[in-house]
């Protein structure tokens, strides 16, 4: 096994982040079900304003995180460009995440491209209107996705498909995988519940489902790019396979999946999307909240991920990067092995570490065990090199 299964971010993390994502506004025209923002589709009189964006974009200039500016719909902000601009003009990487409503407009997407934003991510729940448009609550949505697609495809965007796993939609995740490799994305990124905000009354799937999706998701790595958000054991289970891979191990009789794989896999196959590739297409990459990933609210709050509502200073009041290097909760999220809990102790605690946001969303505290991983420390097969490689 190759350290490259999983990749590492080329920076030290300890002092500053791979990715910021920032909700420019927590305004949106959709009522989606497992919203994290509870949005509004009203503008907060206390939102940033373009001078302060602008100071928080100073802060960041030396650093140069991916900047990810998403809401609520960071469309409903009229100086979005100008944000996108200053940031493209301190040369930080620059990635807009619009929600799928008749705010985005092709003129629109070609003046943010114009300005230098170059990565563009999208929603897509469902693969037909009667999912989607059900979970985004609006009728028509799902048409508007095709056509902000499209658009994204014909400028030149680099484009990741988002995909909330529920009940509700799991077993359309083979026809949504197939929607992507016919469409053409740069990645599919797979969202795995967080019941916090709207989310919370939403009905997740078990720990053995999600091992079930993720295994899935590594079979489907080998046709187009996939990953997790909020779903860090699938670097475990890239970990698992990849050893079976090499030590010549049958990974099914090793790793125990359920119904649901069988399932999705056969689902999969009947839509014949030819030969797979030798490889995983893109290994996923280590990050996890507050480790990697700094979030930022639409009144400057910030927190270790948006899915972790711990608040941990303000950008009116501190910058940024100072947070993220100083605050003891962004510390001690960089410090699995001070965790008590199953994360902590276990051997891909360094590569994975379970969702600290579902760990506080289910069990009180961020330190906790991520309570949808089966794994359990000192199961094999436990690839040494996980302990050599990764520090
Ligand atoms: S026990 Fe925690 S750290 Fe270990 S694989 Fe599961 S989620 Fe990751």
């Amino acid at each position: 096994m190759e350290s490259t299964d999983v990749r590492q971010a080329r920076i030290d993390l300890h002092q500053q982040p791979f990715m910021v994502f920032w909700e420019v506004t927590r305004a949106c025209d959709l009522v989606c079900r497992h919203c994290r923002a509870e949005a509004q589709p009203w503008r907060h009189p206390a939102e940033l304003s373009l001078s302060e964006a602008l100071r928080v974009l100073d802060d960041f200039a030396p650093a140069r995180p991916l900047l990810v500016l998403t809401g609520g719909d960071c469309f409903k902000r009229a100086d979005l460009e100008d944000i996108a601009r200053a940031a493209v003009e301190r040369r930080i990487p620059v990635a807009v995440s619009p929600s799928p409503t008749p705010l985005v407009t092709q003129e629109r997407l070609a003046r943010l491209y114009e300005i230098g934003v170059r990565v563009a991510s999208l929603s897509l729940d469902g693969a037909s209107p009667a999912t989607f448009d059900a979970f985004r609550g609006v009728p028509g949505t799902f048409e508007t996705a095709l056509r902000i697609w499209a658009w994204f495809r014909a400028i030149g965007y680099k484009v990741q498909i988002n995909t909330t796993v529920t009940r509700f939609n799991v077993r359309e995740l083979p026809a949504i995988a197939r929607m992507v490799m016919e469409r053409g994305a740069m990645t599919w990124s797979l969202f795995f519940l967080v019941r916090t905000g709207r989310g919370r009354t939403l009905r997740d799937l078990s720990a053995q489902a999600y091992e079930d999706v993720m295994h899935w998701l590594y079979d489907v790595g080998h046709w187009i790019s996939a990953k997790t958000t909020e779903g860090h054991h699938f670097k475990r289970v890239v970990l698992q396979r990849r050893a079976c891979e090499v030590e010549g191990r049958p990974w099914r009789s090793t790793l125990p999946t359920g119904r649901l794989y069988e399932y999705l896999a056969e689902q999969w196959a009947a839509l014949q999307p030819g030969p797979p590739r030798e490889r995983i297409l893109r290994p996923p990459m280590h990050v996890n909240s507050g480790h990697g990933i700094l979030f930022i609210d639409h009144v400057g709050s910030v927190y270790p991920s948006g899915f972790l509502p711990i608040p941990c200073g303000n950008v009116r009041v501190t910058p940024p990067l100072t947070i993220y290097r100083e605050h003891p909760l962004f510390r001690r999220l960089r410090q699995p092995e001070t965790w008590r809990s199953r994360c902590g102790r276990c051997e891909f605690r360094h590569v994975c570490g379970g969702s600290r946001s579902r760990a506080y969303a289910l069990r009180g505290s961020p330190f906790a065990a991520d309570p949808r991983c089966t794994y359990r420390p000192g199961r094999p097969p436990v690839e040494r090199r996980v302990h050599a490689e990764v520090p």
